[in-house]
């Protein structure tokens, strides 16, 4: 009789079942569409210039391996809530008023997992309302910590657009509490972003109901080709915050995209609290559900984002890095559009590909709707 007898077999990771489905295929004109992972122009993974730059500098200086501190280490933090939260006055205000706990995460997916760990202890209640579509781990994460999950209205494949008055009718019906998972920009599967106007209108909903948002920043710099100009929307946030129409929002954010630091799992997870023994309070929470999960984030990847943050070549070597990745991102789908259309000379009208960002594109072929071949 076995131990784990019963145990049942899980259902494939969809992603990353597709990988070992590509590796399989022995076609030689296979293209790998699956994970989200940057690739330059001969289909090949890209290290970012300002990253073997940061490497260099880090091979010749670096002292210690010792342990992080369970938040991060203090450089690291200081660093990401420079880029964050320093871009405008009202972020400005709220770290100089000490409103803001930020803390390293294990990337995006661990920054996620943290946050939505501490939803779980102090927002128990509150379902997590997703996008429809969204990236499927977000419903995985939050349900294996104990949250309830619902979805909200966000792209209309007939129309291959925003439903925005979808989204915004059924986040009006949340009861106050329910928090609202929001990608910052570059929807992933979409590649459709609200348009500032509609994040007026989302913010004003979100005051009205007193909802919780939770910002999450996997492609930060990858939309505009600029990290700062990406950062608009939580700009408008950040001003509701200071006005007092928004207690608080959580955000997580990933560095594997826009510093090509995938495997290093480097990120940050930030909580505005209404002040700063708020935050004290807060931090220390964090710091609990952090010590009990990983104990303390990997020290590598960090050092490497604050080289890059903290020297003045680095950081514009990675602004003109992320542009070069912005750049061929649409530099393909003006491709993809142009041979659908003119090679192809498909009958479908194809210019929402023109109009994504990001590295999703969600091309709406269908059996049907394919090219003429
Ligand atoms: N959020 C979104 C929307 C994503 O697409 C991804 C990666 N695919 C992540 C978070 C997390 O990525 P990582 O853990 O590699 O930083």
């Amino acid at each position: 009789q076995s131990t784990w007898g019963n145990v049942p077999q899980a259902p494939p990771d969809k992603i990353l079942g597709l990988k070992d489905l590509f590796q399989a295929d022995d076609n030689p004109n296979k293209i790998d569409l699956g994970v989200g992972a940057y690739r330059d122009n001969n289909g090949n993974p890209w290290i970012p210039l300002s990253v073997r730059h940061a490497e260099n500098i880090l091979y010749n200086t670096e002292k210690e391996k010792e342990y992080s501190p369970i938040l991060g280490n203090n450089t690291f933090i200081t660093c990401v809530q420079r880029l964050l939260f320093s871009q405008d006055a009202y972020g400005r205000r709220l770290l100089n008023d000490g409103r803001i706990a930020t803390a390293q995460g294990l990337s995006g997916t661990g920054s996620l997992k943290i946050l939505a760990e501490f939803l779980r202890r102090f927002n128990p209640e509150g379902p997590v309302m997703l996008p429809d579509p969204t990236w499927a781990n977000h419903k995985s994460i939050m349900q294996y910590s104990g949250l309830r999950t619902e979805t909200y209205r966000y792209y209309d494949c007939n129309k291959k657009s925003i439903n925005i008055e979808g989204m915004l009718d059924d986040i009006n019906m949340c009861k106050p509490g329910t928090v609202i998972l929001i990608h910052l920009c570059c929807h992933n599967p979409t590649g459709a972003d609200l348009k500032l106007e509609d994040w007026h209108k989302v913010i004003e909903i979100l005051h009205h109901k007193e909802l919780i948002p939770f910002f999450d920043s996997a492609y930060l710099g990858l939309c505009s080709g600029d990290p700062i100009k990406d950062l608009k929307p939580l700009f408008m946030v950040n001003k509701a915050v200071v006005e007092g129409h928004l207690p608080t929002y959580l955000l997580a954010q990933s560095f594997a995209k826009n510093m090509g630091l995938y495997g290093e799992r480097v990120g940050s997870f930030s909580i505005i609290c209404s002040d700063k023994s708020e935050k004290q309070r807060v931090n220390s929470q964090l710091a609990q559900i952090v010590r009990s999960t990983y104990s303390s984030p990997p020290c590598h990847g960090s050092k490497l984002v604050s080289i890059i943050l903290s020297n003045e070549n680095l950081y514009s070597e990675w602004l003109t890095d992320i542009k070069t990745m912005a750049e061929r991102l649409n530099s393909v789908r003006i491709m993809l559009f142009e041979s659908l259309t003119n090679k192809y000379h498909s009958d479908v009208d194809w210019s929402h590909l023109l109009t994504q960002r990001g590295m999703f594109c969600l091309s709406g072929l269908t059996r049907q709707a394919g090219p003429k071949t």
